[in-house]
């Protein structure tokens, strides 16, 4: 998805990615039905079945490299707060400023 921000600058998320590797506990899991948590690859769900795997602060569904070129490889079945979370929110800009020290 792509977005500008309050000074026209382009959020494009397939060139961050930084969301998606902002904390060892996220993305947990929330309103999905038990069918669309099965449609998820094993691999990539947490071993507590309550959200993804992360490895370090990394969903581990998550392809690429951080700020040049990602992907998600679950991008169709991915969790409830992945399709929430929007470019240019705030959770948008907290973790792109953790990770490039700057908003946009
Ligand atoms: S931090 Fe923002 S711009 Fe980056 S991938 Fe997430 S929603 Fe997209
Ligand atoms: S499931 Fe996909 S969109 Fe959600 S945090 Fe992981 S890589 Fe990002």
């Amino acid at each position: 998805m792509t977005q500008t921000n309050a000074t026209d600058e382009i959020l494009d998320c397939q060139s961050c990615g930084a969301c998606c590797a902002y904390s060892s506990d996220w993305p947990r899991f929330s309103m999905e039905t038990d069918e669309e948590l099965d449609l998820i690859p094993e691999e990539y769900v947490a071993a507590d079945l309550g959200g993804m795997r992360c490895e370090d602060d990394r969903c581990t569904a998550l392809g690429g490299k951080l700020g040049v070129h990602v992907a998600c490889k679950v991008y169709a079945v991915r969790p409830i707060v992945c399709r929430t979370c929007m470019p240019g929110d705030d959770e948008c800009l907290m973790a792109r400023e953790r990770h490039f020290g700057k908003a946009a």
